[in-house]
């Protein structure tokens, strides 16, 4: 097995690569301050560390809801002080890095913006003091190697706490919502020294699925894992089909501590 170099001792819960399997979970979006802290409470019980939540939603229809915006962040930021938990949210448009940065502890560049470069380059200036996490993720079209060049135009000026994160390819396969690119743990292990984090809910795209591939991510070695989480999933303004309720996750998560124990994590 090759040797595994952690890539930044100093900030071993930003999912990096430690013995501990960083989870982000929490709603696609942010709808209210009930359905955010109800979920927040959730993943403060199991004694995780990180809240996802989306403020800007990046929907493929303009009349599809687009996030509650800076509302949503304000949300994030009192939830996150409230359960003790560090939280994770995507950055859009250039033009709001700075106040993203401003509210939350993570910035999350989302698929569709894989390739936009001037956005890469504002996030790796914003965050060049504070350091704080960028997950990137990667485009559903996007290569491995284009991946890996495009972290450098975050990392250019200075800030080099990246996650990066798999989300699915488009393929020719329509039974689930994306392929999830599973191959895509260890390449970028053999690659690079960033740590890898996989989205299960996305490639999923239906509940059910989402165990299975998240059981599949702890197994080939993911240093974290995104999931989607809900209080009412059926109620939810984007992603409802793919959005495990608190109990289920609770669940999830109790089996993934088990297999991780197996592979000498937690
Ligand atoms: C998300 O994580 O909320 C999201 C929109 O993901 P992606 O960019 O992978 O579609
Ligand atoms: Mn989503």
């Amino acid at each position: 097995m090759s040797e595994v170099k952690p890539v930044s001792q100093k900030l071993p819960d930003y999912g990096t690569r430690t013995d501990e399997i960083a989870i982000f979970a929490g709603p696609c979006s942010v709808e209210s301050e009930e359905q955010f802290n109800e979920v927040a409470e959730c993943i403060a019980g199991l004694g995780l560390h990180w809240i996802r939540g989306g403020a800007f939603k990046p929907r493929t229809n303009p009349h599809s809801f687009q996030g509650l915006g800076e509302e949503a962040l304000q949300i994030m930021k009192a939830g996150g002080e409230k359960y003790g938990l560090k939280t994770l949210t995507e950055v859009m448009d250039s033009e709001h890095c700075e106040m993203v940065h401003s509210y939350v502890d993570g910035l999350q560049v989302g698929a569709r913006n894989f390739q936009n470069f001037s956005l890469l380059k504002n996030i790796g200036k914003v965050t060049k003091d504070s350091h704080k996490m960028v997950l990137f993720k990667r485009g559903f079209a996007g290569t491995i190697a284009e991946w890996l060049a495009a972290t450098d135009y975050i990392t250019m000026a200075g800030n080099d706490n990246v996650v990066l994160c798999e989300r699915g390819l488009r393929t020719f396969e329509t039974a689930t919502r994306f392929t999830l690119d599973i191959s895509a743990v260890p390449v970028i292990h053999k690659q690079s020294l960033y740590p890898i984090c996989v989205d299960v809910s996305h490639p999923a795209g239906v509940r059910d699925l989402v165990p299975a591939l998240a059981r599949a991510a702890v197994a080939v070695g993911a240093d974290s894992i995104m999931i989607e989480v809900h209080p009412n999933p059926p109620a939810a303004l984007s992603d409802g089909p793919q959005q495990l309720t608190p109990a289920q996750f609770t669940d999830l998560i109790t089996d993934l501590r088990e297999l991780a124990a197996v592979f000498g994590k937690k």
